[in-house]
């Protein structure tokens, strides 16, 4: 399968080229040129299938012509050795649980499939890769501990200073090997802003080979589909047939494009809600057509601060520009974080459901939105332990019980290189590795 620039000012390239590169030379997205759809009969099967089994058939029909079914198979049942659970809170409102992967959130998924994938193609190739992540906290964890000890290999997770929680900042910065972590004095923005500088140097490129490990990477990204299918599927086991929307807590997008690339390959989804913090561009589109990102704001759903989203490029590439289908087939919800830390208190008094700030976002959109012949799922990105000061300072001391795998983290030595807003800085540093 070849992927294509959505700024199509470049040749299409292949799988190893896409996953390789992260973004296309003309600073693009990578798409598939294809999205398949499965048969209408898949989904009447679909129930029966295991998390596990239900994404080895949607990555088949990504990368099942560049990758031999074998190999596939040992990627998706060793990334994958843990579930998504669907959880009902209320009524018809279920919590599709992506927490339970080593570093408690969605990415998980993602940063595994990719480490895998990558060591796959660098099998046999005298090269080294370096991996450049800007995080606003989980993604540099989640690929941080994906990446861990793959041969050939090195990761450079850049974060804002003091944007991020402990928790996850103890997560990429005690891990050292082939993990380094980069404190940048700025925002997320800032972060995300030196890995793009980074792809689009002439220089830099020429003296080694950089990629990028965030949603912009197709073997990161793509595989996040995964798990819309499995709840489907769980839903459907559970005997609930009505209508599926889902709310998607959103920052940079990833998580919601992929959704739309589970609907457009057949799954039977009605909507999507596209919740936001405060930073809330693309909930301003969707009300007026116009696309105008900006600086992000701290909020306390930090890892949905994003100014400059870049999935949109995608969703807009998928629906042709066209703002009328793109509303057709979602919404946009945007909350405060007065009204985060509220969404929380009650579920936790009303449901006895312990939310984390984002899954909050999520699941009021839904509550907000959702109609009685439908059923909602919420995805809850995060485990709330991974926020536990924010989490008690809105429920209490010591409501937040810190899973094992956490605790582990805690424990090591944070070691990390601060680094200036400055791109000559960031470049001068690789250049010397
Ligand atoms: C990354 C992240 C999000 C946002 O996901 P996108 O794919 O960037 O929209 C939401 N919640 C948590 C906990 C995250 O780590």
């Amino acid at each position: 399968m070849k992927f294509y620039s959505t700024n199509k000012s470049v040749p299409s390239v292949s799988l190893m080229e896409a996953v390789t590169k992260g973004l296309a030379g003309d600073n693009g997205l990578f798409m598939p040129e294809r999205i398949e759809e499965f048969h209408p009969e898949f989904f009447k099967g679909l129930h029966q299938m295991s998390f596990q089994e239900i994404s080895f058939e949607v990555a088949n029909k990504f990368f099942g012509e560049d990758i031999p079914e074998h190999i596939l198979d040992d990627i998706i049942f060793d990334t994958l050795n843990f579930d998504c659970p669907i959880v009902r809170v209320r009524g018809n409102i279920y919590s599709l649980e992506l927490f339970h992967g080593p570093t408690l959130a969605f990415k998980d998924v993602g940063g595994r499939f990719m480490a895998r994938l990558l060591a796959h193609f660098l099998k046999g190739f005298d090269k080294e890769v370096n991996v450049l992540v800007a995080t606003s906290g989980d993604t540099g964890s989640a690929v941080a501990n994906g990446f861990l000890n793959v041969p050939g290999i090195k990761v450079y997770v850049l974060y804002p200073k003091g944007l991020v929680s402990d928790i996850q900042e103890k997560q990429f910065t005690t891990l050292g090997k082939n993990i380094t972590a980069l404190e940048v004095d700025g925002t997320f923005d800032d972060c995300q802003r030196l890995v793009k500088s980074a792809f689009l140097d002439k220089e830099l490129n020429d003296a080694m080979v950089l990629t990028s490990a965030n949603s912009i990477n197709v073997a990161r990204f793509l595989p996040q589909s995964f798990y819309y299918f499995n709840a489907y599927a769980r839903l459907r086991e559970a005997g609930n047939t009505n209508d599926i929307v889902f709310s998607v807590p959103s920052g940079n997008f990833g998580n919601l494009t992929a959704g739309l690339f589970a609907k457009f390959m057949g799954l039977p989804v009605k909507r999507f809600i596209a919740a936001n913090n405060e930073n809330d561009v693309v909930y301003q589109y969707l009300q007026t057509g116009t696309y105008e990102p900006r600086a992000s704001v701290a909020t306390i759903a930090n890892a949905m601060d994003v100014g400059a989203p870049s999935n949109f490029a995608r969703i807009l590439e998928l629906y042709n520009n066209s703002h009328r289908d793109i509303c057709a087939d979602m919404v946009g919800y945007r909350y405060s974080d007065d009204e985060i830390r509220e969404t929380m208190k009650q579920v936790y008094e009303k449901e006895n459901y312990m939310l984390d700030p984002h899954g909050a976002v999520g699941y009021r959109a839904l509550k907000a939105d959702l109609g009685t012949d439908e059923v909602g799922v919420f995805l809850e990105t995060a485990h709330p332990a991974k926020f536990t000061e924010t989490v008690e300072g809105v429920l209490g001391k010591g409501t937040v019980v810190l899973p094992e795998k956490l605790a582990a983290f805690m424990k090591g030595e944070k070691l990390s290189i601060g680094m200036s807003t400055d791109f000559t800085d960031f470049k001068d540093y690789l250049l010397s590795k």
